[in-house]
């Protein structure tokens, strides 16, 4: 588990090989620089938090965007830390999400294809969570592989 969607994820999918695909590696946003390598059988793991910077570089990397220069610098301070910087604690952590493999049913709104675990009620139709209000974009125009072609339309 990773406990911010920023860099550190990559970091953690790149170091242990975890992957959200195969749902090994989870993100919990809670806009934390903390990590948890947990057993996915037994539950039992380790949390690791930076608990304070050990210089001004590592305090301002946390607070700000580094320059290119800095970020080297930050790099080889960051592979000596010590220990006495984290706060390294055992956990056990909930249950892992197991893959979902529900059956597959069209949204009675839009009509994409979607888990049916997923499905929202809305009026009574079974529906995808975008078309129950969560959508996350807002569509532009007319879908580009149907209809209305836009290179076109602009001439
Ligand atoms: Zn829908």
């Amino acid at each position: 588990m990773v406990e911010t969607a920023l860099c550190l994820a990559d970091g953690v999918q790149a170091s242990t090989g975890c992957t959200p695909g195969h749902r090994s590696l989870r993100i919990e946003d809670f806009g934390k620089l903390a990590v948890c390598l947990a057993r996915s059988d037994t539950k039992v793991g380790v949390r690791i938090i930076l608990k304070r910077a050990p210089s001004q570089l590592v305090d301002d990397w946390m607070m700000r965007k580094l320059g290119h220069e800095e970020e080297k610098e930050l790099t080889k301070e960051l592979l000596h830390l010590e220990d006495v910087v984290f706060r390294i604690e055992e956990v056990t952590v909930e249950q892992f999400s197991e893959f979902d493999e529900g059956k597959i049913i069209k949204c009675e709104e839009c009509g994409e294809l979607f888990l049916e675990s997923k499905a929202v009620r809305k009026q009574g139709k079974a529906v995808c969570k975008a078309c129950s209000g969560l959508r996350y974009y807002t569509p532009c125009r007319v879908s580009l592989t149907e209809g209305v072609n836009p290179r076109r339309d602009l001439k």
